[in-house]
């Protein structure tokens, strides 16, 4: 026959594979079609041939293809809300937690400033303030370096810790910002409380926060005593327990799980930030946060973690 078929493959092998082509329909629109022969194979001179007409069939995978490219878009829409609303809670924390010690470095700097300048100047009182500024800026660099750890999703650190001292300094910390607000304070350990295998900075972070936040509420209540306290016992079936209980407005009749969910807040400037990250490192730990209301008025927030007995001596 020597003929051949479009793409070149001869009739005479008696088969022409399929093959697409682009036609032109008599109203001059283009038609993509896909063409194919074959001959009988006594009978070369005999075959069929098809056309077929894949409009319906391109059309369909361009939607397909376009539904694939708007679900490849949409995926990384998705990723790119996910990095960038954990970007921000990261720099809520980082907000929240540097905050602190930041302001209590700029307020010892003016006192130590004041004190040079006195007439005569008082050394003593300068070198205390200069001191409490060397502490809270290793308070916000050890706040840095946990965040930092966080981001590279290392584990905590596993320290033993004396849980006792471990809240002490924390209570020591925040002497000044209560005496600020006529808050008393009382501490109560239980005796011979075992070590906590844990992260120190981290827990002290929580006890720092539901203190600062028992003091904040309570600096909005106007009548009765302001009460903090705060206290570490030890419980056989969840290991350590500390509250830190206060006598402040309360907590809402419902709905108290909301108080732990990121960015809520009732201050006027708080992020909302604190309950949700103590609540993360305590679960961290092994352990469980919640909030009660504390009788006759007033707040509990408590956590647990699992002690870690002292090695045998
Ligand atoms: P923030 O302190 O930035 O508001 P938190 O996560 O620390 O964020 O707290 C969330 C909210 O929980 C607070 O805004 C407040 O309404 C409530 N809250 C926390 N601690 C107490 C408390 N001791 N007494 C009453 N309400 C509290």
């Amino acid at each position: 026959m020597g003929a051949t078929g479009g793409n070149g493959y001869p009739l005479a092998m008696g088969t022409l594979p399929p093959f697409e082509k682009e036609c032109f329909r008599k109203d001059g629109s283009r038609a993509a079609v896909l063409i194919g022969a074959a001959s009988f194979e006594e009978k070369k001179h005999q075959g069929v041939a098809f056309l077929f007409d894949l409009s319906d069939h391109k059309r369909a995978e361009a939607v397909a293809r376009e539904s694939e490219q708007r679900y490849h878009e949409v995926q990384t829409e998705l990723a790119h809300a996910n990095r960038a609303s954990t970007m921000g809670q990261l720099a809520a924390s980082i907000a929240h937690e540097v905050k602190q010690p930041i302001a209590a470095i700029a307020w010892n700097a003016s006192g130590a400033i004041r004190w040079l300048g006195a007439r005569p100047p008082n050394r003593r009182e300068a070198l205390q303030s200069l001191e409490k500024i060397r502490n809270d800026a290793m308070r916000a660099g050890a706040i840095i370096d946990r965040i930092r750890d966080f981001i590279r999703k290392e584990p905590p650190h596993e320290d033993s810790v004396d849980i006792k001292r471990a809240v002490s300094e924390v209570i020591e910390l925040t002497r000044g910002e209560a005496a600020k607000h006529g808050v008393s304070v009382q501490a109560l350990f239980a005796e011979d409380l075992p070590l906590i295998r844990g992260d120190r900075v981290q827990l002290q972070q929580v006890v720092l926060n539901l203190i600062i936040n028992a003091i904040e509420a309570m600096s909005t209540t106007r009548e009765g005593p302001r009460d903090l306290r705060i206290d570490t016992v030890a419980d056989a079936s969840k290991g350590i327990v500390v509250a830190v209980s206060d006598s402040g407005p309360g907590l809402p009749a419902q709905g108290l799980e909301r108080l732990f969910n990121p960015f809520y807040s009732t201050k006027a400037s708080g992020l909302g930030m604190g309950l949700s990250i103590c609540r993360s490192i305590i679960e961290a730990h092994g352990g469980s946060l919640s909030a009660k209301p504390n009788a006759p008025r007033g707040a509990v927030f408590q956590f647990t973690v699992a002690d870690h007995p002292k090695p045998a001596s």
